[in-house]
């Protein structure tokens, strides 16, 4: 059998902060279950779940630890937006694709309300407080007022509004927007405790999780497929591909991960605040995001303040990184300058060349969800419930996230350096405010 590559530990906030940690045995000898899940994070475990809601065994095998990929060491930003606009959505493919679209979002948000409720996982601390778009320049203000006018208008969804910069300063703190678009929908939520949460729920109910089990290869035979692991083989009749960025750490998930972009994304974390700094910045507890291409985005999680953005370039962390992230934090937030950072950490996200995720099935005996572009809490969770559908034969309605098969990225071999040029590209017009 092939051996994967060992996987590192990862110390963040959420596991320094994690309520417990579920530990579930690695998979050893050979095991028949209907559905093998590759991938224990929030796509892989929603899956299992309603794949057994359906009457099927499945199997959710982990390579390293369950949320260890990018479900564990998130933002915990729960949106359900995607890297489109609605109304970008709806010049593209046209109104009903954009209200399907916007609809699904807040079936995100709301199924990981559900989650919490029927797992009980109060420790997830989920809180629907809304989102924040804060506008750094006067043309991001004004492309803010024009989705709100359409989104009201047309979709006559009236949970958005345009805030003025001195509400901004109130909500935030900070003296640095030109307004913002407030969102009641969405919120945050502790990230580890919630996938750490749904994988416990799972398991109560009977259903299978391996840890330290990583899927080295997949072959057909006769009766269907053969995942053979370092430790055991698993024989199934169709599997799931629920890996998302992560989705190079064997040669199994080739066919997704050639169809990924992925990036590096790091947060910092700071030591709890005190005095005014407490007080006033992020007071409402919401998510906040910029309107810059290389977004940044923060929120509070108790006391601290947890800042975001593009990670190093290539395959480990950066300190040049983070301390890029600390300077942006202290250019936006002046009063943090003395304060100490105490976690940084990073993980890969799932870019797409359409930037929209990718649900489907690769052949008649393997499905995938994959490509969250960074925004995948509340959607991989959902996108899990789907994959239920479609391992079964059915066609959900998941609008433009049905990709009847996988697109390759082109020129792939050179995805790093492509990333590069076009992050430059980014900052360069964020630097020059267009
Ligand atoms: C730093 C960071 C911040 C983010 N912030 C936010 C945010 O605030 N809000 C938001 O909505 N989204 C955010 N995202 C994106 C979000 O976390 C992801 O979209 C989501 O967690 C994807 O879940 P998943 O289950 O599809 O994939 P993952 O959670 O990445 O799980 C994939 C799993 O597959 C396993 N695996 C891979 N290969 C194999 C194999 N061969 N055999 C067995 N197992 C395997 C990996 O070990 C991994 O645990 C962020 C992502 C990162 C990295």
């Amino acid at each position: 059998m092939v051996s994967a590559p060992p996987l590192s530990e990862i110390t963040s906030l959420w596991s320094d902060t994690a309520a417990s940690e579920p530990r579930f045995g690695k998979l050893s000898g050979d095991r028949q279950y209907d559905v093998a899940i590759i991938g224990g994070g929030y796509t892989g475990l929603a899956a299992a779940r309603y794949l057994a809601r359906k009457g099927l065994s499945p199997v959710v095998l982990e390579a390293s630890r369950v949320g260890w990929g990018a479900s564990g060491r998130n933002g915990g930003v729960v949106s359900g937006k995607f890297r489109l606009t609605f109304s970008g959505i709806a010049e593209g493919w046209g109104i009903d694709m954009a209200r399907h679209m916007h609809d699904l979002g807040i079936e995100a948000i709301d199924h990981v309300g559900e989650l919490v409720e029927a797992y009980g996982i109060k420790e997830a601390n989920f809180q629907e407080s809304g989102s924040l778009r804060c506008a750094h320049n006067e043309i991001s203000l004004a492309a803010l007022k024009q989705e709100v006018a359409w989104l009201n208008g047309v979709l006559g969804d009236h949970s958005t509004s345009i805030l003025a910069p001195s509400q901004m300063l109130e909500e935030t703190g900070s003296e640095g927007f030109t307004g913002g678009l407030l969102n009641t929908h969405g919120g945050v939520i502790h990230p580890l405790n919630f996938v750490r949460g749904i994988a416990s729920g799972i398991a109560a109910e009977g259903i299978a999780i391996f840890e330290q089990s990583p899927v080295t290869s997949i072959r057909r035979d006769s009766a269907g497929l053969v995942l053979e692991t370092p430790s055991g083989t698993i024989n199934s009749r169709h599997a799931v591909m629920a890996t998302n960025a992560y989705s190079d750490l064997t040669s199994a998930t080739q066919s997704v991960q050639r169809t990924l972009i992925p990036f590096r994304s790091a947060i910092i974390a700071t030591e709890p605040l005190t005095g005014k700094p407490a007080a006033t910045l992020l007071c409402k507890g919401r998510s906040y995001t910029e309107t810059r291409r290389m977004m940044r985005w923060f929120r509070k999680s108790g006391d601290r303040l947890l800042f975001g953005g593009r990670g190093a370039f290539g395959k480990t962390d950066s300190p040049s990184a983070f301390a890029a992230l600390q300077k942006a934090m202290v250019a936006q937030f002046p009063e943090l300058a003395d304060v100490q950072v105490t976690h940084r950490w990073s993980g890969l996200v799932g870019m797409t060349l359409d930037s929209i995720p990718h649900v489907g099935r690769l052949d008649d005996r393997i499905s995938y969800a994959v490509g969250y572009n960074g925004t995948g809490v509340a959607m991989s969770t959902l996108m899990g419930k789907y994959l239920a559908e479609i391992v079964t034969g059915n066609r959900p309605n998941i609008g433009l996230l049905a990709s009847e098969r996988l697109k390759k990225v082109p020129f792939y071999p050179i995805r790093e350096p492509a990333v590069r040029l076009v992050a430059g590209w980014y900052q360069f017009l964020d630097a020059i405010g267009r």
